[in-house]
């Protein structure tokens, strides 16, 4: 505080006097108080200026640990920076590994929808860009393999990878992989599929088959011909043998009563004439077996009426049977012509084939009957006995080389080779042959042979 202070006071008296002192004295105690006033204000500057100092203090400390700290937040920054470029790298080999890989992936959601896939699934699951987000069930797809949603759905709620080998459309194969995506702390966040391309593989095992197939077959083949082979020695020899015995005896009896000069000797001749010719029809048949199977069967093909060649055929065959079995071969054809297109003498040979086996398999004096007839496009040929008839179980195998049913026994002699050369004379002729038969009742045959157009130019061969 200041105070004008106006030069020395005049002292007059007493009274002056004691003003002047009180007055002194009010001055010094104003002296005195602001004199304190001032010691207080320059302790409070003291602690302010202390409490300055140590704010001061604190405020470097503060200084230097915010320095640490920004040091420190400048090193993470920069393995920050370093991670994310090893993350971007990372993601480039990612995507060109996507874009490279030739095996079909598909990732989808939780909810199975596509998330992302490479260009090879692009193609097989029909993908455009608008597709991402879409339920795979939405998907069409160019693989056979309808059951791709349920399975994905199957490793999405059990978490087991499945494996399918699936073919598409395009005749290819692939091996699907199905495999639930595994997020880092292995959650199960979707499905990813793998198509591996292994059609070269699958190709090949094909093949692999087929050839294992076609050499089974092969095998199985050469097995047969060797069965076939010896079942034909064992039945040739056998067959042969028979009348080449009988021969050798009449052949004896014959030398004997020529020396003795006594004997029915037309009877021996006619004995070995028979025997003869049994023998030259089965080396017949023999040769047409050899031909057949080495394609050397010769089919001529003029314009035959079969209505007429069937009743020549069973009248010249009733010539070689004795009177009562004769009698019981019976013919029955339309009075108009049934004309086919064939080989005079191998239709022939059909006729007289179905008739001898009918005669040799019915006991002796049963009816025995040919009826020709004709439908709108075939000549039918039908030869009826009251035979001993087939077992059902050897009717499918009757054409087959060979083959005789169980129940002809001993008496009916036979290679075996006669129906099949008849049926492929019939089917040489565009035509087929079938059978009905009831073992213990007879057999019928029945011919099926084209019908000619009734306007083709008729030559009806002897
Ligand atoms: P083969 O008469 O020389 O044995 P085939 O080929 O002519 O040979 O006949 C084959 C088999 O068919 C005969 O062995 C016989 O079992 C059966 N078979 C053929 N025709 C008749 C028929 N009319 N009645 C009964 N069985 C027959």
């Amino acid at each position: 505080m200041t105070r004008d202070v106006a030069g020395p006071p005049t002292l007059h008296s007493t009274d002056d006097m004691q003003r002047l002192q009180e007055q002194l004295a009010l001055t010094l105690n104003e002296h005195s108080t602001m004199v304190s006033a001032l010691s207080i204000s320059n302790e409070e500057l003291l602690a302010s200026n202390e409490e300055l100092r140590a704010t001061t203090e604190e405020l470097e400390t503060n200084k230097e640990e915010l320095q640490s700290v920004n040091e420190e937040l400048r090193t993470v920054n920069d393995q920050l920076s370093e991670r994310i470029g090893e993350i971007s790298a990372a993601n480039d080999d990612l995507g060109n590994l996507m874009t490279a890989t030739a095996i079909a992936t598909l990732f989808l959601d939780r909810s199975l929808r596509v998330k992302r896939y490479t260009p090879h699934a692009q193609t097989l699951f029909n993908l455009i860009p608008a597709d991402e987000g879409r339920p795979l069930a939405h998907i069409s797809h160019q693989l056979d393999y309808a059951d791709v949603r349920a399975d994905a759905a199957a490793v999405l709620a059990n978490g087991q990878a499945l494996e399918r080998e699936i073919g598409s459309h395009a005749g290819q194969y692939y091996l699907a992989r199905l495999a639930p995506y595994r997020t880092g702390n292995d959650q199960i966040d979707g499905v990813v599929l793998t198509f591996v391309d292994i059609s070269e593989r699958k190709h090949a095992e094909e093949e692999l088959a087929r050839a294992y197939t076609a050499e089974q077959a092969a095998r199985i083949a050469a097995e047969k011909a060797l069965q076939t082979r010896d079942q034909f020695l064992s039945i040739a020899s056998h067959e042969l043998r028979t009348p080449m015995t009988a021969l050798v005896g009449y052949a004896q009896l014959l030398q004997k009563a020529l020396l003795r000069g006594s004997g029915d000797l037309t009877k021996m001749i006619e004995r070995v004439v028979r025997q003869t010719k049994r023998l030259d029809a089965l080396i017949d048949q023999l040769l047409d077996v050899s031909r057949l199977q080495r394609g050397q069967f010769v089919i001529e093909r003029n314009t035959i009426d079969i209505a007429a060649l069937g009743a020549q055929v069973v009248a010249d065959f009733r010539d070689t049977l004795p009177r009562d079995a004769a009698a019981a071969v019976t013919v029955v054809g339309p009075a108009a012509p049934l004309l086919v297109t064939g080989d005079a003498a191998r239709l022939e040979q059909v006729l007289y084939n179905l008739l001898s086996n009918a005669v040799k398999y019915s006991p002796l004096g049963k009816m025995i009957q040919v009826q020709m007839t004709q439908t709108a496009t075939e000549a039918v040929v039908e030869v009826v006995d009251q035979g001993i008839g087939i077992p059902t179980s050897s009717q499918n195998q009757l054409f087959a080389p060979f083959f005789r049913a169980p129940n002809v026994g001993t008496q009916a002699s036979g290679f075996g080779v006669g129906l099949y050369i008849v049926r492929e004379i019939v089917e040489r002729h565009g035509g087929r042959i079938d059978v009905e038969s009831t073992e213990g009742v007879g057999s019928t045959f029945r011919v099926h042979l084209p019908l000619l157009e009734p306007t083709a130019c008729i030559v009806v061969e002897g």
